[in-house]
């Protein structure tokens, strides 16, 4: 294990920011601490404007958490391929990107058009399956032949309003009550109305052939309207040997009613505000909104407000008021992630979009309102272990003064969890599965990064040790700060799922790595020798020995208090020293020069590694 490298990290809620800054000039890494991160995450549809690998790149630099790709535009072999860009550039980087295929589903939509056709208004049309359309007879994708009388068809997102008059065998007669030029492929609602169309059709499937050699990490569910949809879904995916969490997009009346069966089903959800705000009277959305975020909330599963969030933003260099407001109160209504649709896939300028998105997110989460309604909601901790020990690690890192609440998660289910209760420090999930790592990017407030389970040393301590120092390399937390760390281990008793441990912990940082030659710990300042003439050293130093030396010691040896060598062997002069004197000693392990000498560390000859300051000592003053 090398240096631990440093990266910035924004977090506009925390005084501790300040201490943060001067990351920012040690060991530069552009690539990693250019990013900017929030508590609410930010998902963009790539599309034309933006599927390029230099854009991608540039998006996820600007807080792109999840790139999202619409199966309802383009081919499965040009999403392929994109996918693969976005992976490459969350291969290069942290935080993650991770990538979500939004299914299209049951979805009605027009026929391909080459020129626009005219829907009078009070004229009749009839509705057909078929690939044409003109201003008497519009084909369909899909027959809606379910339908009644009385019932309300809908074009192009509500614009073309007309009224079922008759069913005559295939054919379903309408009469226009609101018309207007309609466009080739246009979607289609009859609200409220089950049309008894498969939740999974074969181009969903074709989708999901080509996800599964790509590994996407969520796939989104359109048009669901049970758990059973959901279920469906999950059964197609097991039949492609995938383990791909699910999002459900709600975006008809009957999911509005059975959300608490959907949120219980999938992985997340997704408030798709386009298609409901057809679906269901559009002055019910923003209530819908703020119900289904709090009801996700209460049950820990990530959400995501979607759908003309920065709509004007697609062709304007500045949004309106009212999307600034509608970002905010997103992010004030509690949402893990908010979306950008057509302002990315095929807006102007999409880098911007997401550099404003984040502005307003970071203004919103700054403010006094947001933290009085994050204390006052915390979710009951029900009646599971592990959400009381989350619970408790938000509390805890709040009357510690902690810096962040570390969570080492193998399923991500504990990752989950710490983020339900909303805690208000910093999150870092750690795990060492890479597709839990990419998922746990989209839930709120969590930095996810990869950390392995194992390494020297036993068990539980080593996976919290790696897991404090992915909290160290992503810049939220340094030696001597108190971290609150969360483990969910599915042990060999495998009770998956168990989050079996709570700590409070003081992060030290490894500032080098070498072998374990002599057992032991010693703290002490560093004093690096060149000769074996001890009579500069001082009382209870650490010394450091380099390649070259090859002197024996003269002088008082009670004042080494430990030593690290970068010699390796286990029988050279040091060892054979530090044994006598019964002091720890790292071999094989030189420090990087910015640890001077004073520099106080802390040698751990179990372990063989090298932490920057008094390990003993406790938490520092915060
Ligand atoms: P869509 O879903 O963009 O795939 O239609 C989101 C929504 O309906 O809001
Ligand atoms: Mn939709």
């Amino acid at each position: 294990m090398g240096p631990v490298v440093k990266s910035a990290y924004r977090n506009p809620n925390s005084d501790r920011s300040a201490s943060r800054e001067r990351f920012c000039d040690v060991e530069e890494d552009n690539s990693k601490n250019m990013t900017r991160t929030h508590n609410a995450k930010i998902v963009c549809t790539l599309g034309p404007a933006s599927d390029d690998r230099e854009t991608i790149g540039e998006l996820a630099g600007a807080g792109m958490a999840v790139a999202r790709l619409n199966a309802s535009h383009g081919t499965p072999e040009d999403r392929a391929a994109i996918i693969e860009r976005v992976q490459a550039v969350d291969a290069a980087r942290d935080p993650p990107v991770a990538t979500m295929l939004d299914l299209s589903g049951p979805e009605v939509r027009t026929a391909a058009l080459d020129a626009p056709v005219r829907i009078e208004a009070g004229s009749e049309i009839g509705f057909v399956v078929g690939d044409e359309a003109s201003s008497t007879e519009v084909g369909l994708s899909v027959p809606i032949t379910a339908t009644e009388v009385g019932d309300r068809v809908l074009l192009d997102d509500g614009r073309i309003e007309t009224t079922i008059v008759g069913i005559d065998g295939e054919t379903v007669r309408a009469r226009v009550d609101s018309g207007g030029e309609l466009g080739g492929r246009k979607g289609v609602n009859v609200p409220g109305v089950d049309l008894g169309l498969d939740a999974l059709t074969a181009a969903d499937r074709r989708e999901l052939e080509m996800a599964a050699d790509q590994e996407v990490d969520f796939v989104a569910a359109s048009f669901v309207g049970s758990a059973a949809d959901i279920h469906a879904v999950e059964a197609a995916l097991d039949d492609l040997d995938m383990d791909v969490p699910i999002i459900a997009k709600i975006e008809r009346a009957g999911a509005v009613s059975r959300l608490g069966e959907i949120i219980d089903a999938a992985y997340g959800v997704m408030v798709a505000r386009g298609d409901l705000g057809v679906e269901c009277p559009m002055q019910e959305v923003p209530v819908i909104q703020k119900r289904i975020i709090g009801l996700c909330r209460e049950e820990g599963t990530p959400v995501i407000t979607a759908t003309e969030m920065l709509d004007s933003m697609t062709t304007e260099r500045r949004p309106t008021r009212a999307e600034a407001s509608d970002v905010a109160n997103a992010v004030l209504d509690g949402t893990d992630a908010v979306m950008l649709s057509g302002e990315t896939a095929v807006g102007a300028d999409p880098v911007r979009v997401v550099e404003t998105m984040g502005d307003i997110i970071d203004e919103a989460e700054a403010s006094e309102e947001y933290a009085v309604l994050r204390e006052d909601r915390v979710p009951d901790p029900g009646d599971s272990r592990t959400d009381v020990l989350a619970r408790s690690a938000r509390y805890l890192a709040r009357d510690l003064g902690a810096s962040a609440v570390v969570a080492a998660t193998e399923s991500g289910y504990t990752g989950l969890k710490a983020a339900k209760y909303r805690p208000d420090v910093p999150i870092v999930a750690t795990t060492p599965d890479e597709r839990v790592r990419r998922r746990l990017g989209l839930s709120w407030g969590t930095t996810a990064r990869h950390a392995p389970f194992t390494g020297p040393g036993e068990g539980t301590d080593t996976v919290i040790r790696n897991a404090v120092q992915a909290a160290i390399g992503a810049g939220v937390a340094e030696s001597g700060d108190t971290v609150v760390v969360l483990a969910g281990l599915m042990t060999e008793l495998e009770r998956a799922n168990t989050t079996n441990m709570l700590k409070i912990h003081v992060a030290a940082e490894i500032v080098a790595s070498g072998r374990s030659i002599v057992a032991g710990q010693a703290t002490g300042p560093i004093h690096r020798l060149s000769t074996g003439d001890l009579a500069d050293v001082p009382d209870g130093a650490v010394v450091c020995l380099s390649h070259g030396f090859d002197e024996e010691f003269s002088g008082e040896t009670a004042k080494i208090a430990g030593i690290v060598d970068a010699h390796e062997g286990m029988t050279g002069y040091a060892a054979m020293v530090a044994r006598e004197l019964d002091v720890a000693l790292v071999g094989d392990v030189s420090l990087p020069a910015e640890i001077g000498d004073g520099t106080v560390v802390t040698v751990d000859g179990e372990r063989g590694v090298v932490y920057e300051g008094d390990l003993a000592a406790g938490p520092r003053e915060p």
